[in-house]
């Protein structure tokens, strides 16, 4: 039974030899762009919120966490494995729980948009936008209740995939949606990306190996996603 909100449960599985090309995409010549929807003009009206230093102040008032509002932090969280490059309002690494809650509460009362992050190796841009940037890997890596029995675990969604086998491995078990990142995908990025491996025709993505996710909203609410 999942209490914590955040926490994933996954179910066990045992290896064997299956393998598969993964990624194959050829572009046609004659593609084209999109136009911008937000060009030089900078009409995107979210803009002039990047960086807001009243926000910053607000939020590191209320939380106990990280509140990177710098021109440095800003230019780090812009990017991730894809090829866009998009400015953060501003970015929060919260410390526990009640720090999101209160993020999420400031920035719902603010009426920025909130945006999750965990290793940011995605590729088509889901970790970069002009939105308040909340980074789960660095506090959020603990291994909960593990019952080796059913083969299922609880973690928190910014524990990394190699953490996660490594702590596995004196059980004779591993988790296997074995992403390419491994070393540095987080287990919540992999369920925001449903992730596959090399041997996910034989078990699955990670819509076919999480049991349930207690998740907190973008308006402060709580949902539980699986058995209840
Ligand atoms: C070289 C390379 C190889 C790759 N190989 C694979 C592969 O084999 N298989 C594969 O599936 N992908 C692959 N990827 C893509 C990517 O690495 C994976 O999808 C990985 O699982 C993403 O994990 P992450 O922690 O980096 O997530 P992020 O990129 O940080 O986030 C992924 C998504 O999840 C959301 N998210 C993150 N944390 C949370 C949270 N706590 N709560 C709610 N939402 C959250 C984000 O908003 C985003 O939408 C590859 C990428 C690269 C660059």
């Amino acid at each position: 039974m999942l209490d914590r909100p955040g926490e994933i449960e996954f179910k066990r599985y045992w290896p064997t030899a299956f393998s598969y090309s993964l990624f194959s995409c050829k572009f046609p010549k004659d593609v084209s762009l999109a136009a911008d929807p937000h060009p030089q003009t900078n009409r995107n009206p979210l803009r002039s919120r990047v960086g807001d230093s009243a926000l910053a102040r607000r939020l590191a008032r209320e939380i106990e966490g990280e509140v990177l509002f710098d021109a440095f932090s800003r230019g780090r969280y812009s990017t991730d494995a894809s090829i866009y490059q998009i400015e953060p309002i501003g970015v929060v690494v919260p410390r526990h729980q009640q720090d999101i809650l209160c993020a999420l509460q400031i920035a719902a009362d603010e009426g920025i948009p909130v945006l999750p992050r965990g290793g940011g190796t995605s590729q088509v841009g889901q970790t970069v936008g002009t939105a308040l940037v909340m980074d789960s890997s660095k506090y959020f890596n603990a291994v909960g209740e593990f019952d080796p029995a059913a083969g299922s675990i609880q973690v928190e969604p910014g524990l990394v995939l190699d953490q996660l086998n490594r702590w596995l491995k004196p059980h004779g078990l591993f988790y296997p949606v074995d992403v390419s990142t491994g070393n540095r995908a987080t287990l919540g990025g992999m369920a925001g990306n449903n992730s596959c491996g090399a041997r996910s025709i034989r078990y699955g993505n990670m819509v076919h190996n999480v049991n349930a996710i207690d998740a907190l909203l973008a308006d402060g609410g709580r949902s539980r996603v699986g058995p209840s």
